[in-house]
């Protein structure tokens, strides 16, 4: 049909763009600022091969002229997101869409590009530029390294969920093979659903910074809602797990990060406690509260047991008293 052809044609204009773009960053001299960059970051050459890290010159029609001499038309290159049109007329009606950075291909499931996203090198704005939606890329189901970390993730039944293609890349290089990323912090249904047709596992690994926080609440509750087994990783306080890595190395990142992953329920009870001055008895009987009302929203009384317990042990409070609590709290809410 003419849309299966469109979206062959779009394919192979996507294929041709990440070879080109690998091209230039490994082979010549327009990679070179990129290539350094990469050095610094210690992306190693085995990943920039593996994941088909490339470079986009910062020229207006490098890519354009490139695909229109491998007989491509211009409608196939701005469907496929590569192109964009201008607003004003002029002689030449369209321009690249990724001009001066590192080019990232985006797979689908089965291993197919669908896009890219494309970082650049100094500051700038916007830092990283996606792929448009389009017949073949969407970002709201997408997860970067899934079609290579499919079988990995099968065989273990757990995934690693980060925030950007940098994590990644990180613990790829770091031996780790089950991670994933969203297209920065919104995690979504659809993307959930394709997590589920792997595994109901899921580690929970954002940046720990504003808005990855903000982000991993709302990813706990749309996970938990539908029914993932949720534990969180957290990295220290303005850190994200590329930069973890890449200053305590990939063991630590395992024992302390992933080995310390908390589930939601102590997460929460953790989080909760930084907002109080526990030394403080008035502080500590709000927090006190606070922690049994989460607790009292458990669903199973086992684990309603085991956190109270453990609140008991820690706060020196007899368990009888916790438990009365806990009973009143439950009242309250039928
Ligand atoms: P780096 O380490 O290179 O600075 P990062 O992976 O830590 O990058 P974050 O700023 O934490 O990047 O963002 C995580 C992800 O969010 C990125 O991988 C990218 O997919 C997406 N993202 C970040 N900034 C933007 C932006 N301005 N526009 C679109 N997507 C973005
Ligand atoms: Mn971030
Ligand atoms: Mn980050
Ligand atoms: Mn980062």
């Amino acid at each position: 049909s003419p849309e299966d052809d469109l979206r062959n044609k779009m394919r192979e204009a996507l294929e041709l763009s990440a070879k080109l773009f690998h091209h230039v960053l490994l082979q010549t001299d327009y990679g070179q600022h990129a290539r350094h960059y990469l050095e610094k970051r210690k992306i190693t050459i085995e990943a920039i091969r593996e994941f088909q890290i490339g470079f986009a010159p910062s020229s207006y029609d490098f890519l354009l002229s490139f695909l229109k001499g491998r007989q491509m038309n211009e409608e196939v290159m701005e469907k496929a997101g590569l192109i964009v049109k201008k607003e004003t007329q002029s002689r030449h009606r369209y321009f690249d869409r990724f001009r001066g950075r590192i080019m990232f291909p985006l797979h689908d499931a089965q291993g197919r590009i669908v896009g890219f996203g494309g970082r650049l090198i100094d500051s700038g704005q916007p830092k990283y530029l996606n792929s448009p939606e389009t017949v073949l890329f969407h970002k709201s189901n997408h997860l970067f390294n899934i079609h290579r970390a499919r079988p990995f993730i099968r065989k273990d039944d757990q995934v690693i969920l980060f925030e950007g293609y940098m994590d990644v890349i990180s613990a790829w290089q770091a031996g780790i093979r089950t991670s994933i990323a969203t297209q920065g912090t919104s995690l979504t249904s659809d993307h959930i659903k394709v997590i589920k047709r792997n595994t109901k596992n899921v580690y929970l690994c954002f940046d720990s910074d504003h808005a990855g926080r903000t982000a991993s609440d709302r990813g706990i509750e749309l996970l938990k809602n539908e029914s993932c087994t949720v534990k969180v990783a957290s990295v220290p306080v303005d850190m994200d797990p590329d930069d973890y890595i890449r200053r305590f190395g990939a063991t630590s990142f395992r024992e302390e990060i992933l080995g310390g992953a908390l589930s939601v329920t102590a997460y929460q009870l953790e989080t909760l406690k930084k907002n109080y001055a526990l030394e403080d008895s008035d502080d500590r009987m709000q927090y006190l509260n606070e922690a049994i009302t989460i607790i009292s929203e458990l669903p199973v009384a086992i684990e309603q047991d085991h956190y109270i317990r453990k609140l008991s042990e820690e706060f020196r409070i007899s368990l009888d008293a916790m438990k009365e609590e806990l009973r009143k709290k439950k009242k309250q809410k039928h």
